[in-house]
């Protein structure tokens, strides 16, 4: 069997094309010649520096030491996400990536708290989640079997220099240079080769279009086309600005929402990543720029830097010889982190779906089939957060309280409203969190399960006892997340 795809050029080394780079030579370096193009002038995006849990797997796939990641990134670990004024002003809950409490074979364990909670039985909810607990005590431990589950924080740009060095080591050719033309086959359409300003083609059987909002190969060459939802996410604007560390760094990300708007909070090891994202039919640059600038603590280290996005997709993440990853294939707002992920899944799937021989259709668009849906639920999980809240502060929360939903979202929600359950649609990202926020957000099953009421009042006071219990043994082995960071670092 031969292969047709032989040569990849990756188009635009950012955190996306630095990944795809690092993943195809670690896992088929030796199948492939793989070079990556990418523009000092031009740059990256600089913002992208929080993660979800996935990428620590990614990181095993590749056979990345997480103390020699962590040294390199700056990084620090993250066990959530802190909520401030989101549900209303002065209410802040934890989105946190454990699981709370035990499922049993019927329902999830909401339904046994909420009775129990009924019944004066049991605590907050957050109280039955590890990772909500260490977060909030600041700790953090590697504990065997079932211990914390993490993602972390990093530095991106270092990063994107650490996965160079990475990538380069199992064979990626890099070629510093400016896309001018992106050449296509004449009967085909598909991509021949990329023209850069010195000349120079790079030709090859497969691009790889990380290019950023840019999206030079996927849209400006092969017109895929791009879905909005700004009607259902009205931010499109941010500014961003990196401050000296004033305190030791926390394992959490930071979001807290302003009248029009959220700032995020990122602790690295030596630095903190601030930024504002807002609606611009809501709130101006210049007033953004001055409200981030009056909620940050410690020296400024760089200028407000603004960005302008568009939230959507396009409509097709691969096409013809051409896939999409990172900013080039759509945007969904910062808010839970989601981007990298998006990257990687592109990447894993693309692994998964690799033509044996030729790219075949149907492979094609199963890939946009799955990746739609991936899209598409986690932008319902982050319109959830701006439509389910109690402010009415002003007219932007208000627009948001009443904006109209994807019906998929206001099926969760009236669900989990009326029944207190939270179904997983195929393998959708997120699962417990679904729980973790409504109920951060206020929002209160109105009954639960009818089978946590055969259960005698007695046994589901211990029930809740235990899971409680399990928790704080955990707790106790955790330690102080900074002690435990400095501790892993070679050089500490
Ligand atoms: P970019 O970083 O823009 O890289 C594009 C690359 O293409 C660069 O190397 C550039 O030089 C190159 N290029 C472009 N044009 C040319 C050309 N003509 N010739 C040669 N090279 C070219 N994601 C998260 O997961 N967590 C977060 O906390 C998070 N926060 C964010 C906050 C904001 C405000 C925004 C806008 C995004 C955030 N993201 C976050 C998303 C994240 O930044 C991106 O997913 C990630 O950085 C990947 O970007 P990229 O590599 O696709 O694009």
């Amino acid at each position: 069997m031969s292969r047709t795809i032989k040569k990849i050029v990756i188009a635009g080394g950012g955190t996306a094309g630095w990944m795809t780079a690092a993943a195809l030579s670690k896992l088929m370096g030796g199948e492939l010649e793989i070079t990556l193009v990418e523009s000092e002038s031009i740059g990256t995006i600089g913002v992208g520096e929080a993660t979800i849990p996935t990428l620590v797997f990614f990181h095993r796939l590749l056979g990345i030491d997480e103390a020699e990641f962590l040294a390199a990134t700056q990084g620090t670990y993250k066990l959530g996400i802190r909520f401030e004024n989101w549900r209303d002003r002065g209410e802040n809950y934890m989105h946190a990536f454990g699981v709370t409490g035990r499922d049993c074979w019927a329902c999830g364990f909401q339904h046994f708290w909420l009775r129990a909670r009924q019944l004066g039985l049991a605590g907050d909810f957050g109280e039955y989640c590890l990772e909500r607990r260490a977060a909030e005590a600041h700790k953090f431990s590697h504990l065997p079997n079932n211990g914390l589950n993490y993602a972390f924080h990093l530095d991106a740009s270092r990063y994107a220099v650490f996965l160079r060095e990475f990538s380069e080591g199992f064979g990626v050719k890099r070629v510093e240079g400016k896309i001018s033309e992106v050449n296509l086959h004449p009967d085909t359409g598909y991509i021949r080769a990329l023209k850069l300003d010195s000349g120079r083609e790079l030709d090859g059987d497969f691009f790889i279009d990380c290019t950023g909002m840019r999206a030079l190969l996927i849209e400006k060459a092969l017109h895929t086309g791009f879905e909005s939802w700004s009607h259902w996410l009205p931010c499109d604007s941010a500014v961003a600005v990196q401050t000296k560390a004033v305190e030791p760094p926390v394992p959490f990300t930071r979001s807290i929402a302003r009248e029009s708007a959220w700032q995020w909070r990122i602790p690295l090891q030596h630095r903190v990543g601030n930024g504002l994202v807002y609606a611009s039919s809501y709130q101006n640059d210049e007033s953004a720029r001055e409200q981030l600038l009056t909620n940050i603590e410690g020296d400024q280290l760089t200028d407000p830097l603004l960005i302008k996005f568009q939230t959507g997709r396009r409509r097709k993440q691969w096409h013809r010889n051409c896939l999409a990853v990172g900013l080039s294939s759509g945007f969904l707002e910062p808010l839970e982190s989601t981007s990298i992920h998006l990257i990687q899944q592109n990447i894993v799937r693309f692994l998964r779906f690799f033509p044996q021989t030729e790219i075949r259709q149907v492979e094609v668009d199963e890939f946009n089939r799955q990746a739609d849906f991936d899209m598409e639920r986690i932008r319902d999980f982050i319109i959830l957060h701006y439509k389910v809240t109690e402010r009415t502060d002003t007219d932007f929360w208000r627009h948001c309280r009443q904006m109209s939903i994807p019906d998929s979202l206001a099926t969760k929600i009236d669900m989990f409203r009326e029944t207190g359950h939270v179904f997983r649609a195929d393998n959708e990202l997120f699962v417990d969190s679904w729980q973790q926020v409504m109920l951060g957000q206020g929002l209160m099953p109105e009954r639960y399960h009818s089978l946590v009421d055969t259960m005698p009042e007695r046994e589901l006071a211990d029930f809740i006892g235990q899971v409680k219990a399990e928790v704080d043994s955990k707790m106790a082995r955790l330690k102080d997340h900074n002690a435990y960071l400095a501790g892993l670092l070679p050089d500490s």
